[in-house]
């Protein structure tokens, strides 16, 4: 099996943008540029998948996904990267008679097999005999299974790495939330004093106990220092408004980085928003995770 390098560039480093909405604050804003983290298989998605594709140990991997998911993309990228066999189990029975989306397009291209499924079976799909039913559907009994979001203990492990990397560097590191194995892993990884800040993007309030539930699952018991403001989600998952595209394509043209929309463009929108309500003392030093880049690029 050949292996995943992490490239470094940009990476570990981050890299410091002046910005008068914090500037003038006295707050410092860091951008963790996990994006370039490898070409094709980008951010936390790196992070959370490499573990798990070095246990899959050259078995099919079988996961989990929305229509437009991001880690469907990147376990099929994953998968054609290693040359290991992948199966992503789809939400939404009626997709299977229509054309495929550019993201379904896109985890097709690189080998992915798709399997749709309807939206209840897709709800219990943690439940073991729905699971091993849809296993069976799906020609893949012996697959090695990922959850959605690929949040598992070897992800959020995966992930603790992250928060290693930025020890020393920031006073708070801020990450937007989908199933919250990010959060949980870079809580862990950073050094005393430092809060990571999460921004959930989807609507619902259950994510502080699916994070204490990661980490105990992973670690044992809470590790590190972490909050969620759960202001940011837009209206949920993929929604948005004019005015956080308008903030998203202002940022992009003050920094010059491409803002990934479901995610990067919430945090980074309250992150600004926390500046102005003064909710930093000055001199803190906030760094952001940017955990991908938009699709198509
Ligand atoms: C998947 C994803 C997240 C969310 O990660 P979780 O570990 O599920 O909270 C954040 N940002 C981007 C760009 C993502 O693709």
């Amino acid at each position: 099996m050949r292996h995943l390098q992490a490239e470094t560039f940009g990476g570990p480093r981050g890299e410091w943008r002046l910005d008068e909405r914090f500037t003038r604050r006295g707050l410092r804003l860091l951008l963790k540029r996990d994006d370039l983290i490898h070409p094709e298989l980008i951010g936390n998605k790196w992070r959370k998948l490499a573990p798990n594709l070095a246990a899959a140990a050259g078995r099919t991997v079988l996961t989990f996904g929305g229509a437009y998911s991001n880690h469907l993309r990147a376990t099929a990228a994953a998968g054609h990267l290693l040359g290991l066999p992948t199966v992503g189990v789809v939400r939404g029975q009626e997709l299977a008679d229509r054309p495929l989306n550019p993201s379904l397009a896109r985890c097709v291209a690189d080998g992915m097999r798709l399997h749709f499924v309807d939206r209840s079976t897709y709800r219990h799909k943690t439940e073991p005999r729905t699971l091993a039913a849809v296993l069976r559907a799906a020609g893949a009994q012996d697959a090695y299974v990922v959850p959605e979001g690929g949040s598992n203990a070897l992800a959020v492990r995966g992930c603790g790495e992250l928060g290693e990397e930025l020890r020393g560097k920031a006073d708070v590191v801020a990450v937007a939330c989908g199933t919250g194995g990010t959060l949980a892993g870079l809580a862990a990884g950073l050094g005393p004093g430092q809060q990571a800040l999460g921004v959930p993007v989807l609507k619902g309030g259950f994510l502080g106990d699916d994070i204490r539930h990661l980490q105990a699952e992973t670690f044992g018991g809470p590790r590190g220092e972490w909050r969620l403001d759960e202001r940011f989600h837009f209206g949920g998952y993929a929604r948005t408004t004019p005015e956080l595209d308008a903030f998203a394509e202002d940022f992009e043209e003050r920094h010059g980085v491409r803002v990934e929309r479901l995610y990067v463009a919430k945090l980074l929108y309250g992150l600004v928003a926390l500046a102005e309500e003064g909710a930093f003392p000055r001199g803190t030093v906030i760094a952001a995770v940017v955990t991908g880049a938009p699709f198509p690029g």
